[in-house]
């Protein structure tokens, strides 16, 4: 009988016992001929009556939370321990020795789904590697680990521990490692394509050794061209090893909130002079506006190379003849989080723009819109990441905006230091 069932049967129980003293106590004062005979009656009833309402009342609660606990331990499992595993944060499912799931624990819904309870493993969960290995250990295989995927609605990697708790039942615990992938994965590729950053101008520089060797010995002209262009390799690989290392050095220390006071406005305008030029090589005119000082709470080192990195870009990618205009303000931190004022400074230009679709992807690590472009103009792709992780250890953000063919602007928000909020 379900247990739905039993608690309907204890109700009319109850029902039934109360109505009895009911009738008998009708009886009672209809036989009887003094007053105390009813009294005393009445008050049977009442005890009675409060009998059953607290019976009823106790029931509500074993139905609510005691009596699946039988129902719990018909599968060999404790309400306790059940509890235990319905709190763990990953997922947990139990199956009997049929392969049918007997209990799924909260963590566990997003994964087989909110009704997994009573249905077979391999109906909630399609990998063959876990299937294969929940047979293995129902074939009285010993406990397993086994890593497998799940490609809908997103990929999400797992990694399982399969077990026979000794009493037929199997256990199996859940890991989510898709943010562990994803960063194995990461640096994979960001090695991947150091290494590939070093190695194109480190070949351009063999290439000339060689040549410098060979038939250009005797050719001053040729070996001047050379010597030129390994020079210019050599400066890439130069730079590309100080963006690398900035950038590690600039991780390492992320969660460290910056100390010092900066003002953003005296910053920019050293990092003006010394980008003048390059500005001037490409005829690009840098306009600062005028602002009074804008204390923010920072490392100066670090914001020198935020704002040298985003004028250095403006000049890169702006337009040759034309304008680069740096713009100083205050406002209030979007977030109740971030609570104060924040100090901003826009850098626009007027060159290619940026594609919309490529705007999200631009502080990714040697992300370039047009990679021929880049290095032609000394670029590592690096610039942007590192302009991303200084803001996060500054608690800034960078806002970019851009119409393709007409320009972009970058914009960095700052926590302006307590000083300059009020
Ligand atoms: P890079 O060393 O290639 O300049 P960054 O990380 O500084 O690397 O920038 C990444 C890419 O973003 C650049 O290669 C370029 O495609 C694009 N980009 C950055 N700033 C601008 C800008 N002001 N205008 C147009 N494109 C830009």
């Amino acid at each position: 009988m379900s247990e739905s069932g039993r608690a309907q049967v204890r109700a009319w129980r109850s029902y039934a016992v109360l109505g009895t003293v009911a009738i008998a106590a009708l009886f009672a004062v209809a036989v009887s001929r003094s007053i105390a005979m009813p009294l005393a009656v009445a008050g049977a009833i009442l005890v009675a009556a409060f009998a059953v309402y607290f019976g009823t009342s106790r029931r509500n609660v074993i139905g609510n939370v005691a009596a699946p606990e039988s129902a719990r331990e018909t599968k060999g499992l404790s309400g306790a321990a059940l509890d235990i595993l319905e709190v763990i944060d990953d997922p947990l499912l139990v199956l009997d020795d049929s392969g049918r799931i007997v209990f799924a624990n909260r963590a566990s819904k997003t994964l087989v789904g909110p009704d997994a309870g009573g249905k077979r493993i391999s109906a909630v969960l399609r990998t063959p590697e876990l299937l294969e290995t929940v047979e293995r250990i129902l074939a009285g295989g010993g406990p397993e680990n086994v890593a497998f995927s799940v490609l809908v609605p997103v990929q999400h990697h797992y990694e399982a521990y399969v077990a026979c708790t000794g009493g037929r039942l199997i256990l199996m615990r859940i890991r989510d490692v898709s943010a562990i992938r994803r960063a194995e994965e990461l640096r994979a590729d960001f090695v991947a394509n150091a290494s590939h950053e070093l190695r194109t101008p480190l070949a351009a520089i063999t290439g000339f050794i060689d040549t410098l060797r060979g038939h250009a010995r005797d050719d001053p002209s040729a070996r001047e061209r050379f010597l030129e262009i390994m020079s210019t390799e050599a400066g890439r690989m130069r730079r590309l090893i100080d963006d690398l290392l900035s950038l590690t050095r600039i991780e390492l220390n992320e969660h460290n909130p910056p100390a010092g006071e900066v003002d953003v406005v005296a910053v920019v305008r050293d990092a003006a002079d010394a980008l003048k030029p390059l500005a001037d090589s490409d005829r690009i005119r840098l306009d600062i506006a005028a602002s009074p000082a804008l204390p923010i709470v920072g490392d100066r080192d670090e914001v020198t190379q935020v704002f040298q990195n985003l004028m250095h870009n403006a000049i890169k990618y702006g337009r040759p003849g034309g304008e680069v205009r740096v713009r100083f303000g205050r406002t209030h931190a979007p977030s109740r989080r971030d609570s104060g004022m924040q100090a901003f400074v826009s850098i626009e230009d007027e060159g290619e723009g940026i594609p919309r679709e490529a705007i999200p992807r631009l502080t990714e690590r040697f992300y370039r819109v047009d990679v021929k472009r880049s290095r032609e103009r000394g670029g590592t792709g690096l610039g942007l990441a590192i302009v991303k992780h200084i803001l996060n250890r500054h608690r800034g953000r960078l806002q970019i905006e851009s119409v393709p063919g007409q320009g972009s602007i970058f914009t960095v928000f700052l926590p302006a230091a307590p000083d300059g909020s009020n």
